[in-house]
Formats: structure tokens, C-alpha cells, sequence
């Protein structure tokens, strides 16, 4: 069965999860929507994607000169699903407005409230929860990301006593550029725990979590320094070999091939040929792991504009039911060109 998915909202997220659809060949994109007829307008018609808009909404496009395939509400009837990713809380005006009414499938982004969904998902973490619900929420960056570090002790029947993860956040994405801080450290939020800790907690509600979180001026990705507090003792061969196996984390070393700074991974995906430079995987720096006794201290890098993709594809199967877990997150790796030597498909 071949799932037929729109998007509404074609922006930092939406257009990656657009192109990650029309790498996969049992997904396809009927189109987007759009609100305007601007540059990405242009180069989402130049890659062969179709535009929807809003009714009042199609003239201003046919004065550009940019062709629109119908209105929302066309898209909609064409479509098995809809893949929501409009800023914090559109998501939610849209479900009571458009998906509800006409009884369409929808997935929608973690800057919405999780109420928004019946389930929040991250791949890894809780997939078979999403089978087959109407209305389903995939986290943000900084959840997807500490989420999938968790699960994977947890998969590998590691028992965890407490999480505690200081966040470094990006100030803004490269492209917005009325967003800062340029030149401060900016508490966000002040009051503990940052969001992100209940968060984890929407998909892996038994983790005991309590994350900080400041904003800093850099566009390139958020930092994590997390500190993991096991049941029993473990060891650092041990923690590094469970990273090493789960899918979507990558280790980087930095004494040995001179990772020093985030900047440097976003320039090896940049090498790698990764489209637009993007980094899917949490970046794991490999020399901050650390072993004392039952605690494992560690660096993250997360790329907030990339890190959501793949779960986003797994959520469309898991919502369809169209695919078992690890079936999904193997053939989303796959053919998004995420990094699979070494990684266990099958952590059951
Ligand atoms: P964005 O501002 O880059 O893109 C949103 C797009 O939706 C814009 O193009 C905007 O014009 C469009 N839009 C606004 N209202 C619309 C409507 N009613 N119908 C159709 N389109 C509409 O935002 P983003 O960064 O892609 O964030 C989208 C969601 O993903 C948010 O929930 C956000 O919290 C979440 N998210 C963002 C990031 C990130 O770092 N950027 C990471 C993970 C999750």
C-alpha cells in the first residue's frame, strides 16, 4: 500500500520532511500547502511538487506566475494523512478546523501541546503506541534527542534511576533572521525544569528527568550535557558499545579525527554530501563519555532542523500501520542515507 501524504507548512521542518517522503517508495507526496508564492514556493514547483493553498490565497499565486493544484480543502480529500508542521500552535487551530471535520489522519510537530495528539512519539522510544491512532504528535529536536539516547539503554534492559540533561539551545535556525540572541546567554526557560524534561516524559513516562535549558547565539545545532544515573554499575566499553549499536546515534571523536566544536560536525555532514548539510543522527561526542560507578556523563549535538525527519516518516507507517518498528526505522535510515554499519535493527 502505497500512503498518500500532504504537508502543511513548508518550512525549516516541513521542507525536509517533504523531500524525505519522495525518497521513500511506499509514501507519496500528493503535495504541500503554502501560504505564499515566495522562493520556496518557486523551488518546491522546480522539484516537482505540487502547491496547495488557501482559497483566498490561489489568486495572489496565479498573479506570480506560480501554479497551484487546488485549495486546502483539495488536498485534503486526496490524501490519507497529513503531516502538520506550521509554528507552535497552528497545529492545533488546524486539527479543530480542517483534519477533524473532514476525519484526516494527522501528525503533528513538538512545538505543539501534547494534548494535540493522542500519543507523542519518537521512533525508538514508543512506535507501537502510534499504531494506527488518528492524531499524533512527534517531539521536538531536544526530546527526539534525549529520547532516543534513553531508549537506547533502556533497549539494551539497562535500568536507569535518573536523567539530568543541562541544554545548550540554538538561538535561532540559520534562516531566521530576526531571532537571537546575538550577543548573550539567555535563561530559557529560568524556572526548572526546562519543558524538555516533562517532554521525555510524554514518551517515556517511567524516566525520572529534570533537564536546564539557556539560549546561546549560534544557529548550528543544540548542545546537550547529560548525566545518566544507572541501577548498577556499568562500564564506559559497555556505554559506548550500546551507542554504537542504536540506530540514528553517531559517535564523534574528538582526540582522534579532531572533532572540537559542533560547527566541525555540521562540516562533516556538509562533506559527507548529507543534503543541505543536514545531520539526522544525536552527535555524540565519544571522548565526553564518561563512567564514574553507576553514572555515565556525556556531550550530545543535535540538529535541530534534520533531527525530527526520519521520525516523522516512521510516525506516517506507524499511524497507517503499515510497517512493524524496526522494519520502519531500518528502511527510513536506508534510504535517507542515514549511517546503518554497525547498528541493531532488531533491539526487541
Ligand atoms: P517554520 O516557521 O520554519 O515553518 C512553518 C511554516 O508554516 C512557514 O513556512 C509558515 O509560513 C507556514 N505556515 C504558518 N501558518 C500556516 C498555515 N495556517 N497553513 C500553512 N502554512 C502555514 O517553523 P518550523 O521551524 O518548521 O517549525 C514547525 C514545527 O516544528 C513547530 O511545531 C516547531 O516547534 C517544530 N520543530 C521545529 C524545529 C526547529 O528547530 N526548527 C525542530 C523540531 C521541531
Amino acid at each position: 500500500m502505497t500512503v498518500k501524504v500532504g504537508i502543511v507548512g513548508y518550512g525549516t521542518i516541513g521542507k525536509r520532511v517533504a523531500d524525505a517522503v519522495m525518497r521513500m517508495d511506499d509514501v507519496e507526496l500528493v503535495g504541500v500547502v503554502k501560504q505564499s508564492p515566495d522562493y520556496e514556493a518557486q523551488v518546491a514547483i522546480k522539484k516537482g511538487i505540487r502547491l496547495y493553498t488557501y482559497e483566498d490565497r490561489i489568486e495572489k499565486f496565479e498573479k506570480a506566475g506560480i501554479k497551484v493544484s487546488g485549495s486546502v480543502q483539495d488536498l485534503l480529500s486526496r490524501v490519507d494523512l497529513v503531516i502538520d508542521a506550521t509554528p507552535d500552535g497552528v497545529g492545533a487551530e488546524n486539527k479543530a478546523k480542517l483534519y477533524e471535520p473532514r476525519g484526516v489522519r494527522a501528525i503533528f510537530q513538538g512545538g505543539e501541546e501534547s494534548d494535540v495528539g493522542e500519543v507523542s512519539f519518537n521512533a525508538l522510544a514508543n512506535y507501537e503506541m502510534a499504531v494506527g491512532r488518528r492524531y499524533v504528535r512527534v517531539v521536538s529536536c531536544n526530546t527526539t534527542a534525549l529520547s532516543r539516547l534513553i531508549s537506547a539503554f533502556l533497549l539494551h534492559g539497562y535500568r536507569i534511576r535518573r536523567v539530568r540533561a543541562y541544554i545548550a539551545r540554538r538561538g535561532a535556525d540559520p534562516r531566521e533572521f530576526k531571532k537571537g540572541p546575538i550577543n548573550d546567554v539567555v535563561f530559557n526557560p529560568a524556572t526548572v525544569p526546562s519543558h524538555h524534561g516533562p517532554d521525555v516524559n510524554t514518551v517515556i513516562p517511567t524516566v525520572n528527568i529534570v533537564t536546564m535549558a539557556i539560549a546561546v547565539p549560534t544557529t548550528i545545532m543544540h548542545l546537550h550535557m547529560v548525566n545518566i544515573e544507572f541501577e548498577g554499575q556499568v562500564t564506559r566499553g559497555e556505554v559506548v558499545k550500546v551507542l554504537e549499536e542504536t540506530p540514528r546515534i553517531l559517535l564523534f571523536n574528538a582526540s582522534r579525527d579532531k572533532f572540537e566544536s559542533l560547527a566541525q560536525i555540521i562540516e562533516w555532514a556538509r562533506d559527507m554530501g548529507r543534503p543541505r548539510g543536514d545531520l539526522m543522527e544525536n552527535a555524540v561526542i565519544e571522548d565526553s563519555v564518561t563512567v564514574y560507578q553507576n553514572e555515565v556523563f556525556l556531550m550530545q549535538g543535535v540538529h535541530q532542523e534534520s533531527i525530527v525527519v526520519p521520525e516523522n516518516i516512521d510516525a506516517i507507517r506507524a499511524v497507517m500501520n503499515t510497517m512493524g518498528k524496526w522494519e520502519s526505522i531500518r528502511k527510513t535510515d536506508e534510504r535517507l542515507g542515514i549511517v546503518m554499519t554497525g547498528k541493531n535493527y532488531n533491539m526487541a
